[in-house]
């Protein structure tokens, strides 16, 4: 069935932190990534798609609802494991949209959306509302993020090997804890037995695998899978045969292990002969980060965001511009460009125009069906504007044409000037990249700045030159259309 069906099987991979200069077919020289580049060669790379967030949280909850982050309160920075979920269960989304039209749906991969509808959430009782209670017929995965906890894999509504013996308990720090002793973070202890199921260095195998199998069991349905990998968020742990294999450390190879997942699951689709019938679309969740990891690889001449100024968290491009690559055999013509501007809030309109379904009133309300972007040639741009919500909501940000307004200094994301882990951004790291931008001299904003900060994108891709001062009438335009899309 699914070789003849009329509507493609969709394979959405949503990776975590991956930059715009962090595959080889973006340019990047210090990794390889030969089974991503297939996807390009084999199909479209879009040069101008953004997330709709700069952090990770905000950024699903865009990709799943079709709507700006900012309209939902508060939903600026990242969940963490006492949160609930965030989407309402009433809202029609992606994976819902998906199973309406007749599909089978998964997502296996990293949540990082919620569970639950109390606060905190309590981890010894089914762990619902959930993925299932959006749409998905199959959740396997971690629940929050890599770097936090609880360090344990969720299957449907429960932790995978939960021992009610061994309950879990706030405030208490999990005895098989590798990576994270170091980082003060808020613990979740106990479920013992569930810990030693969950390896870091495991984590791209076991979320790979279990990718694969469940794709082999969709012999008799349209299926759609959402594979938001781990990776390559911190804290960088590939499996011990990708280790070293990169030019620029972990971060490179926890870049290689993806790709690697990425073959697995490209393999499964040829090997099941639905390769040609199957939309395979591989993009990011925000930009890369120069965390300790990142300045690790940029020393070592690996730039995560090419040669895009700012970093995840920012409001500045680097933290927003994303890779994004779409193959469809017969649909999109292999190995193009589009400069199309589009973002991954656009998945729900452009899903629904794929499967033939009309959106219903209310749905997706931020969301614009670019198909015709991603396997034709639009005569005028399909997306006029956009908006883009960095970590600070005094930064949320308009795309328009070529112009980009941000109505604050600064980037907007985390601006602490000392190297580390989470701290190293904003202002701050132009010392350390030597990224020249006219408000910043010294890695500190100047005391004569302007206000806010108008780029000309077109002439000015790397946003070296504010305009705010030169051109009042485009700021004040900008200020009101900002004003009008979010009202
Ligand atoms: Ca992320």
């Amino acid at each position: 069935m699914n070789s003849t069906q009329n509507t493609p099987n969709i394979v959405f991979i949503f990776t975590d932190d991956l930059g715009y200069g962090d595959l080889s077919c973006y340019g990047a020289t210090k990794v390889k990534t030969p089974n991503i580049d297939r996807i390009a060669a084999q199909g479209r790379m879009f040069t101008d798609a953004h997330s709709a967030s700069a952090v990770c949280t905000p950024s699903r909850y865009a990709l799943l609802t079709g709507e700006y982050p900012c309209r939902k309160a508060d939903l600026w920075g990242p969940v963490m494991l006492k949160n609930p979920l965030v989407v309402d269960t009433k809202r029609l989304t992606l994976g819902q949209m998906m199973k309406n039209a007749g599909y089978a749906t998964a997502c296996i991969g990293k949540w990082h959306l919620g569970f639950g509808d109390t606060e905190p959430t309590d981890w010894n009782t089914p762990l619902k509302p959930g993925p299932l209670e959006l749409g998905f017929d199959y959740f396997f995965g971690i629940p929050v993020v890599s770097s936090h906890p609880p360090f344990v894999y969720v299957e449907n509504h429960n932790v995978v090997g939960y021992d009610p013996d061994d309950p879990f308990v706030y405030g208490e720090t999990a005895e098989t804890q590798t990576f994270q002793e170091k980082m003060g973070l808020d613990w979740i202890g106990g479920a013992k037995k569930s810990h030693e199921l969950y390896d870091d260095r495991m984590l791209g195998t076991t979320i790979a695998n279990r990718a694969v199998e469940w794709l082999r069991e969709q012999k008799d349905n349209p299926f759609f899978l959402y594979l938001p990998t781990p990776h390559i968020h911190h804290p960088f742990t590939p499996a011990e045969r990708f280790v070293g294999t990169s030019e620029c450390g972990r971060y490179g190879d926890a870049i290689h292990e993806l790709d690697w997942m990425v073959g697995e699951v490209m393999n499964t689709l040829e090997e099941m002969r639905v390769a040609d019938n199957t939309l395979l679309i591989f993009t990011s969740d925000n930009g890369g980060m120069l965390n300790q990891g990142g300045q690790d690889a940029w020393r070592a001449g690996h730039h995560m965001n090419g040669d895009l100024f700012g970093f995840k968290f920012d409001a500045w491009e680097g933290g927003h511009r994303i890779p994004f690559i779409a193959r469809w055999p017969g649909k999109i013509e292999p190995g193009t460009r589009s400069d199309e501007l589009i973002s991954i809030i656009d998945m729900l309109a452009s899903f629904a125009s794929v499967t033939g379904q009309d959106l219903p009133e209310g749905a997706g309300p931020d969301s614009i069906d670019v198909q015709e972007a991603l396997c034709g040639e639009p005569q005028a741009p399909l997306r006029e504007n956009l908006v883009l919500a960095p970590f600070s909501s005094t930064h949320l940000g308009i795309r328009s044409g070529d112009w980009m307004y941000i109505p604050a200094q600064g980037g907007g994301g985390f601006a602490a000037e000392k190297l580390g882990e989470h701290a190293f951004g904003g202002p701050a790291a132009t010392m350390f990249t030597g990224r020249p931008n006219s408000d910043i001299e010294n890695g500190k904003l100047k005391e004569h700045a302007p206000p806010a900060q108008l780029y000309n994108l077109k002439n000015d891709p790397y946003q070296t030159t504010n305009l705010h001062d030169r051109l009042p009438e485009k700021v004040e335009e900008l200020q009101m259309l900002l004003a009008e899309e979010t009202a």
